[in-house]
């Protein structure tokens, strides 16, 4: 019998820096500052550092993020924002919160990130944004979306929320763009223990404005100078954050590592079972390891009855979701991303997967590829 393997163990993981966990929790818990102060303050330098950019400000999840760093880029009602459909829905949901309408092209065959061939064509006197999603926490083409963005004036805004420590030609999310947003949602390589969000930038007119924008737009108390939200981080998250990111260097690796695994016990099978592309001038992060299959469904199932946990990033395109309905596309209008969306299968990716499991999901997946 083969070892069963979930998608994702974050228990395993807590149980590994547990009493750190639990001592920093009673701290904060005890201290009586429970939203934003030092704890935050302390978290964002932290992550400022490890992005490689000047400022880093907290907020509450992901797509606030996204949101805050449209508004604070000055994005509005009649910008267009130019993204992608294979995306997780809050990468265009955040657009259409800042008022802007999106525009999406296609992505790449082969690296399944933004098609850079398609951007200038996509590019109108309405174009204000160019927003790249670094999918599975691989990044996007960004020198050439960044010198295409100068060329036409535009803002980019990387939606990092599955990146963390990604690297295109050494450098990180947020070295790149205007504004990189950032996800700390349990599952994501550096997770909360709840929610929580980010976006790191150079800029400090933008991370001012961000700053201003998570707590109601004041720029003292009672004071407000822009029509701002409440999307603040609280303390006991960035507390929790600020432990977990002395790891995110090891997890990282041991998700490299677990990739390469994959590599090497799929490669033979590559005419059934394509896998990602890894150009070498990108580090990926692994967030997700997903291959594209042929009658993917009745795989995911054949694994699921062996007790091998997988997922799908992500089944169906946002342009054919149906409360998206009315940005105006349809079906065939993005061939690559809805091939995809038929064709990923997520494997189980953790940094605490053993050797075994990753055996043993190959096993499992090619007998049943051979077998289908
Ligand atoms: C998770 C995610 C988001 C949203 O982050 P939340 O913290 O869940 O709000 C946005 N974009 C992408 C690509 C994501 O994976």
């Amino acid at each position: 019998m083969s070892l069963s393997v979930p998608f994702l163990d974050l228990v395993s993981q807590y149980q590994t820096i547990q009493d750190e966990m639990e001592s920093t929790a009673t701290r904060v818990l005890r201290s009586g500052h429970y939203v934003l102060g030092d704890e935050v303050a302390t978290f964002e330098r932290s992550f400022a550092t490890y992005c490689g950019v000047r400022y880093c400000v907290g907020l509450n999840t992901g797509t606030s993020a996204i949101h805050t760093a449209l508004l604070a880029a000055g994005i509005g009602p009649g910008d267009e924002v130019i993204t992608v459909p294979m995306t997780f829905v809050a990468t265009v949901s955040a657009i259409l919160y800042s008022g802007a309408k999106p525009i999406l092209i296609d992505v790449d065959p082969a690296t399944w990130t933004m098609n850079v061939n398609q951007l200038e064509h996509a590019i109108t006197r309405k174009t204000r944004a160019i927003v790249p999603v670094h999918l599975h926490g691989q990044m996007a083409d960004m020198p050439t979306i960044m010198t295409i963005a100068k060329k036409k004036g535009l803002v980019v805004i990387e939606d990092a929320a599955q990146a963390h420590g990604s690297e295109y030609d050494g450098k990180r999310p947020g070295q790149y763009g205007d504004l990189a947003c950032y996800s700390f949602y349990p599952g994501k390589n550096l997770g909360a223990c709840g929610e929580g969000g980010a976006v790191v930038t150079n800029s400090e007119e933008y991370a001012t404005k961000a700053k201003m924008l998570r707590d109601w737009g004041q720029d003292r108390k009672y004071h407000h100078v822009l029509k701002g939200f409440n999307y603040r981080l609280d303390a006991l998250q960035a507390a929790l954050l600020s432990v977990k990111l002395r790891y995110i260097e090891i997890w990282t690796h041991s998700r490299r590592r677990i990739a390469e695994s994959y590599f090497n016990r799929l490669e033979q099978h590559r005419e059934r079972i394509k896998l990602p592309a890894s150009p070498a001038q990108i580090r990926h992060v692994y967030h997700v390891y997903s291959v594209q299959i042929a009658r993917r469904d009745r795989i995911q199932k054949a694994l699921h009855d062996r007790n091998i946990g997988t997922a799908i990033h992500y089944p169906v395109p946002v342009h054919l979701q149906p409360a998206y309905a009315d940005l105006g596309y349809k079906k065939g209008d993005f061939p690559v991303a809805e091939e995809l969306g038929e064709t990923f299968l997520s494997l189980p990716m953790f940094p605490e997967l053993t050797e075994q499991q990753v055996a043993s999901v190959c096993d499992a997946l090619i007998s049943t590829c051979n077998r289908d």
